[in-house]
């Protein structure tokens, strides 16, 4: 009972104080989480796309979908929502929704070469209805299954290895390209790492952000694990050009980040293409 939590501990000084802090914290997260269960049908959702480029050609490969929740006037991070998110169950809706938007757009985008790649949550991957919520996606967006990329996190392979397994040869087995996202921050077995066959390991930004040419350990351990294990690489977090071009050099295939463009939405994101077309 919060309320009575709250009442034992007003008394003055520096334990009051963090207690009243942590109760502010408490209530906020509940009004977060019952405010998500009516984030769709009061057309709170939306989803940015944030462009990733292939560096051989310059080309835009594919855009990243990240999920954006307005709550009563204020935006709510991703990092902060989806927690909570999955923490009160709303992830399947939640992620079913942002799945079917971000499909209808890539759809709708001219350029058919355009992937379009979304996070997806590991109690997603584990809900049984997972694959046929995907194969509904694709159908009713008409988007043909070699341009949806799934990006799950290392955390993963904490979970249930056997149906885990199942759910990504299922999307593998109708083309669609699965990524490893944050490569390196959490916990990665190597025996699932290559028993999983992945299409892509995205490189987390905090190694970007890290890089020079005495310090690329870490980046260079993994594009050489990449590429026994047969994956691609993009680097997350690229903000400027030194990033880029040592990237480049280590042999990095795709770069996505600031230096190039914030997530946009639909609207902006298509100026923005026209504009990449024009200058490239
Ligand atoms: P992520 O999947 O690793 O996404 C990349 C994050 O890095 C995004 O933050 C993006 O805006 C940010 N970013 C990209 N380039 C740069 C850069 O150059 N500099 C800096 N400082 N940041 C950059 P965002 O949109 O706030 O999302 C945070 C996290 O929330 C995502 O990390 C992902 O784990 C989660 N998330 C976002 N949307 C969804 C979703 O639809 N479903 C699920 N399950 N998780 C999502
Ligand atoms: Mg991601
Ligand atoms: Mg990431
Ligand atoms: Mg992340």
């Amino acid at each position: 009972d919060l309320t009575m939590y709250h009442q034992k501990n007003i008394a003055p000084g520096k334990v009051g104080l963090y207690s009243e802090a942590l109760y502010e914290k408490m209530r906020h997260d509940q009004q977060l989480r019952e405010g998500l269960w009516q984030a769709i049908e009061k057309h709170q959702l939306s989803v940015m796309y944030q462009p990733i480029i292939d560096l051989r050609t310059n080309d835009l490969w594919a855009v990243e979908a990240l999920a954006r929740w307005q709550f009563e006037g204020e935006w709510v991070r991703p990092d902060e929502f989806i927690p909570l998110a999955e923490q009160s169950g709303a992830i399947n809706a939640i992620g079913t929704w942002i799945m079917h938007r971000a499909c209808i757009d890539a759809a709708q985008w001219e350029d058919k070469n355009i992937g379009v790649s979304i996070n997806v949550s590991v109690l997603q991957l584990l809900n049984e209805n997972f694959i046929s919520q995907v194969d509904r996606a694709l159908n009713s967006s008409g988007l043909s299954p070699e341009r949806l990329h799934l990006e799950v996190t290392e955390s993963i392979f904490a979970d249930d290895t056997a149906v885990l397994t199942a759910r990504i040869n299922a999307l593998k087995s109708r083309q669609i390209k699965v990524a490893i996202d944050d490569f390196g921050t959490g916990f990665s077995s190597l025996k699932l790492l290559q028993s999983l066959d992945f299409d892509l390991i995205k490189i987390d930004r905090s190694f970007v952000t890290k890089l020079t040419d005495c310090n690329d350990t870490i980046v260079k351990a993994t594009l050489l694990m990449a590429k026994e294990f047969g994956c691609k690489t993009v680097a997350e977090g690229v903000e400027t050009q030194e990033q880029a071009s040592l990237l480049k050099t280590m042999g990095v295939d795709y770069l996505q980040g600031y230096l190039f463009a914030r997530p946009l939405k639909k609207k902006d994101f298509d100026e923005w293409y026209t504009n990449w077309q024009k200058t490239k």
